[in-house]
């Protein structure tokens, strides 16, 4: 199967395997694990940020900021197909008792705008806003990414009202890598950011989360109360790290590849149209919305798997497991199909 269902489907490589194999570990509970600490380092560093706490998941590392950032009672502002909102569990209400306030704009981005409009007044009638938390690269959007210039305008704004930024930056190195704005940057506008590491990265499980020292303090204490603390951890942090030093740059070839596929699925007859290709996300929307399964299913016999991506519209992500064979049979696929 040519598996472009999502960028989560990448199996760790022989060479990861054994890093993870031979890697020292020791209890992470007791911050002993040298290669959870060498990861959260490697992280902490590589963003310029003070600390770093490593996580099972992206949802994890999300929820422990989320719960750092706002009190019961207050309230996130965010994208309404934002990943926290939309994808989370209703973890946000679960478990951290705060609202939240959905805001529409252009492929998962939020403006300053918009945000502005709809911070809350210190009035007893209101949630409190507490926290402004963006996604970059935007899922929903087809991995869209923020103009950096926008991000520094919210930041310059939250800064004025007293208000923390997270980022959910799952793809974060896709924009990093398809833009080459200096991670620093990031780590300068935001007071989290969370990073997927069993994403484009390839490793198996994982994320950072990332911050102050004072910050990371509050996380760990959260991340052991939601039952997240775990011992010889460095196991699978391993794998993060070999990711982090070794499958950055090569996301460029992931970015090459959706690009082929966009050029490919604009031609055909079948497609309306396809979000501009950013990074590694495609979604194509049908110009018959009804044969949206009808597609999946047709292409799964020609071996090759797509997404549902709402209604007519389906996802191809791509991936390192993807090799430049499968890319040609994918696109031989996709100009010979017919719904
Ligand atoms: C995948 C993803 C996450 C985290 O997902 P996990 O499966 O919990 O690791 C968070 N945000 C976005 C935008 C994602 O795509």
């Amino acid at each position: 199967m040519i598996d472009f269902r999502s960028d989560t489907v990448t199996k760790p490589s022989q060479e990861m395997r054994e890093f993870m194999f031979n890697a020292p570990v020791g209890d992470d509970v007791f911050q002993e694990d040298p290669t959870v600490n060498e990861l959260e380092e490697f992280a902490a560093n590589y963003f310029g940020k003070e600390a770093a706490l490593f996580c099972s998941s992206g949802t994890q590392t999300n929820q422990i900021a989320i719960n750092v950032h706002v009190q019961p009672g207050g309230e996130v502002i965010c994208h309404e197909e934002s990943h926290i909102y939309k994808y989370e569990g209703g973890g946000i209400a679960k478990n951290s008792g705060a609202s939240v306030r959905l805001l529409q704009g252009d492929r998962g981005r939020l403006t300053l705008e918009s945000i502005a409009q709809w911070m809350n007044p210190d009035d007893v009638h209101y949630p409190k806003t507490q926290l402004i938390s963006l996604e970059d690269t935007a899922n929903r959007g087809g991995g869209a990414i923020y103009d950096v210039e926008e991000i520094k305008r919210i930041r310059h704004f939250a800064l004025e009202n007293g208000l923390p930024l997270h980022l959910d930056g799952a793809r974060l190195l896709n924009a990093i890598v398809a833009t080459g704005v200096n991670p620093a940057t990031y780590a300068t506008n935001f007071d989290s950011i969370s990073v997927c590491l069993s994403k484009g990265l390839g490793a198996p499980v994982g994320s950072v989360l990332i911050g102050t020292k004072d910050f990371i303090k509050k996380a760990r204490r959260v991340r052991k109360v939601f039952g997240g603390g775990m011992r010889q951890a460095g196991m699978i942090a391993a794998g993060g790290l070999f990711a982090l030093k070794n499958n950055v740059e090569r996301l460029k070839i992931d970015h090459q590849n959706a690009l082929e596929l966009e050029r490919c699925l604009v031609q055909l007859n079948w497609v309306e149209r396809v979000y501009p290709v950013q990074t590694n996300i495609v979604v194509a929307v049908l110009k018959d919305a009804s044969k949206r399964d009808l597609l999946i299913g047709k292409l799964k016999e020609q071996k090759v798997l797509a997404m549902a991506f709402g209604p007519g519209m389906v996802r191809f992500v791509t991936h390192l497991d993807i090799s430049n064979a499968q890319m040609d049979q994918t696109l031989e696929v996709l100009k010979a199909l017919t719904i």
